[in-house]
């Protein structure tokens, strides 16, 4: 090419051979102590009541770090670069867990061998386990990765990813719910959340469930929406179905109607309550995208 421009007879030009990288670059006031990532992250989850007791501490390895681009115009984000040398967690620290202290476990896919073990001794727990001591386990698959697919037949609840869904070639949330459909366990629920065009969702009845999304005023920042709305939805889920007396306990009461009109009609029917999750969860995501990150969702 360059000799083509260059013409045979013409100047000679000069030719890199190397890596294009784009720097985005963080103004700090004072250089962080070491490890202060680290600390930060452990006082973060402090600070917002998470139980950090099974993290698994690695001696080395980088905090795994992301950095994004949020369009202050639309609130769009876009994910430049993210890199982590972190091993993840094991079926070997899973051991350690008291299955017996959770309602819900949720796994976001990533180390399919491993975590199809501990899905193994989830399993293994629940058959031995009377009903109402069984823990529900729900799957995330976000990345169209051919290794984590299995897992899709292993959840009680799961949350397909819009880029997942593109990966199977569909243009829609309802399309691909119903697509996907025979990948999933017999019993179990498919959800899968289209950003501005909500939600949709099949539980074990095959019906079609929607829920159009909440957009804010204003659209501030849609980074994590979809785990938003995965947080919510399980928050929803895990509750209902089991309590009926659960308004008295109900968090956040703050909520806007409609959500805060169902609550006293959460009855134990999964439709019903699938569809008033799926309607919180988008409820709850788009009150998200109206904030700069998390504090003052609810
Ligand atoms: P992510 O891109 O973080 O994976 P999703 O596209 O899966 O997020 O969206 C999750 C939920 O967040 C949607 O179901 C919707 O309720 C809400 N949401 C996301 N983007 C918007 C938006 N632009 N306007 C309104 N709600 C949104």
């Amino acid at each position: 090419m360059a000799a083509e421009a260059g013409g045979a007879a013409g100047k000679r030009r000069i030719m890199c051979v190397g890596l294009v990288c784009l720097d985005i670059i963080s103004v700090v006031e004072a250089f962080p102590a070491e490890d202060s990532d680290t600390s930060f992250i452990a006082a973060d989850f402090q600070r917002r009541g998470v139980d950090t007791a099974h993290v698994a501490w690695y001696p080395r390895g980088d905090v795994p770090c992301a950095c994004c681009l949020v369009n202050a115009t639309s609130g769009s984000r876009t994910i430049v670069l993210h890199d982590t040398n972190l091993p993840d967690v094991t079926a070997r620290h899973f051991e350690r867990v008291d299955l017996s202290q959770y309602k819900w476990i949720h796994f976001e896919a990533r180390n399919a061998v491993e975590q199809g073990a501990m899905l193994e001794r989830v399993e293994r727990h629940n058959r031995a386990a009377a009903p109402e001591r069984r823990v529900r386990i729900s799957v995330e698959l976000e990345k169209p990765r051919e290794e984590l697919l299995p897992l899709m037949g292993r959840g009680d609840v799961v949350f397909i990813s819009k880029d997942l869904a593109q990966h199977f070639g569909y243009q829609s949330a309802p399309e691909a719910v119903k697509g996907l459909r025979g990948r999933i366990q017999p019993g179990a629920t498919l959800i899968c959340a289209w950003a501005e065009q909500g939600a949709d969702a099949m539980g074990p009845d095959g019906e079609l469930l929607h829920s159009d999304a909440f957009p804010p005023e204003t659209l501030v920042d849609t980074l994590g929406a979809g785990d938003t709305f995965n947080a919510a939805v399980i928050f929803a889920l895990a509750e209902g179905g089991h309590k009926r007396g659960m308004a008295t306990t109900w968090p956040w009461f703050s909520l806007a109607q409609p959500w805060h009109s169902h609550v006293s009609s959460w009855a134990p029917s999964p439709g019903r309550t699938l569809q008033d999750a799926l309607t919180f969860g988008c409820r709850i995501a788009g009150r998200k995208c109206g904030i700069q990150g998390f504090d003052g969702i609810v």
